[in-house]
């Protein structure tokens, strides 16, 4: 529905052809010009047309010329216009057509025609208003909520470590994370109990916003876990960070809502030189003198699962330059290269030993820029976290 009655504008230079045409259509407000160039002026005037009917042949400005010009200008361009033509051989038609017409009537009229094909174009048009209302209105509505999860961005990252902090702290390290909608559901952690240094890599349930709610509440748990009971062995947390996963949302075998995450937990005791980890799914990368160890993680979930023991801890005595890399799946599940496949484990795990050895940051730019290159115009599929370390 048009949200006031369509309005016509006639045009011609002969007031009998205006008076009849006024006639037929007297059932719309109408609004004549008996030149282009007023036709023009009223085209771009309050109220402005629906739909235009346009002689031909009139002197000054002719009918292709001054649609020529409607068609050029952005405020007149959508709206319809058809030829009124003394002349229906196909060259004049086609010309018409070509400056942007819709339609043509011949001269003399046959009533019932002209009105039902100014009806029709009346019916186009609005359907084509309609669309653009909507699209106006998704473009508003998509607006606004990118601007409130860039807002959530910001609230995402103050949840996060702080750079200064870690600088402080770790070893050579590098962190990438790449969140798939802005907010992420891949998030780290950091923390410290005496003399170790505890390094998290998770990938919550979902991404976008879920995934950051869930995140958030992992952030909340490590924190209350490693920092106020202070514990620090990786396969403990674990065992603690799940319990309460499983308490707060209330899970049971039969639960629907089964969210948790997938969890990586390094502890670096620089004292003994050695290393705990303990991952839910998943593994810790271990490269030494170009050779890749895999700490493998339990296949348990922090959440409700189908087994329910206690974490596997693993204990490894380190060596002065051994490189580690915590990560969740987001980076080897990426799709695209040259046949659109997975980056895979085995891809990912080569493309670390072959850089394993350059310093931790320029590595960090090399594994980015490789994920956007394998990734070209295709969509990212998941959150990417990818932390390497060099102890
Ligand atoms: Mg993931």
């Amino acid at each position: 529905m048009f949200q006031q009655a369509p309005v016509l504008l006639l045009v011609d230079d002969s007031n009998v052809n205006l008076e009849i045409l006024k006639d037929i259509l007297k059932r719309y407000p109408l609004l004549t010009a008996t030149n282009g160039k007023e036709a023009l002026l009223l085209a771009t005037a309050e109220p402005k047309p629906d739909l235009i009917l346009l002689d031909v042949v009139m002197p000054g400005m002719d009918g292709f010329e001054t649609c020529r010009k409607l068609k050029e200008r952005a405020v007149t361009r959508n709206i319809p216009v058809i030829f009124i033509t003394g002349q229906n051989d196909s060259d004049h038609i086609l010309k018409g057509f070509e400056v942007g017409a819709v339609d043509y009537i011949t001269k003399p009229f046959n009533i019932p025609e002209l009105k039902a094909r100014v009806k029709t174009q009346l019916t186009i048009k609005m359907a084509r208003d309609q669309n653009l209302r909507l699209l106006q209105k998704i473009e508003l509505v998509n607006k606004q909520l990118t601007d409130s999860i860039r807002y959530a961005q910001k609230i995402q990252n103050a949840s996060l470590p702080k750079q200064t902090y870690l600088d402080q702290v770790m070893p050579e390290y590098f962190v990438l994370l790449k969140p798939r909608d802005i907010v992420s559901g891949d998030f780290y952690w950091v923390g410290e109990v005496d003399s170790r240094l505890l390094v998290v890599a998770a990938d919550s349930t979902g991404h976008g916003v879920p995934g950051a709610f869930m995140s958030m509440f992992g952030v909340a748990y490590l924190n209350q876990i490693v920092g106020y009971q202070s514990v620090s062995i990786p396969s403990q947390i674990l065992d603690r960070l799940r319990s309460i996963v499983i308490d707060s949302f209330q899970q049971t075998e039969s639960s629907e809502v089964k969210d948790g995450m997938d969890i990586g937990v390094l502890s670096i005791d620089r004292t003994r030189k050695e290393i705990e980890f303990a991952g839910a799914f998943n593994p810790l990368y271990i490269i030494r003198n170009n050779e890749l160890t895999i700490v493998s993680a339990d296949h348990m979930p922090v959440s409700i699962g189908e087994v329910d023991r206690p974490y596997h801890n693993h204990i490894i005595p380190y060596q002065k330059g051994d490189a580690l890399y915590l990560f969740t799946d987001g980076y080897a599940s990426q799709f695209g290269g040259p046949d659109d496949k997975k980056i895979k484990s085995t891809g990912f795990r080569q493309l670390l030993i072959e850089h394993h050895h350059l310093p931790m940051c320029e590595q960090k730019t090399i594994y980015d820029q490789f994920f956007e290159e394998w990734k070209g115009n295709g969509e990212q599929v998941d959150d990417v976290l990818l932390i390497g370390i060099r102890l």
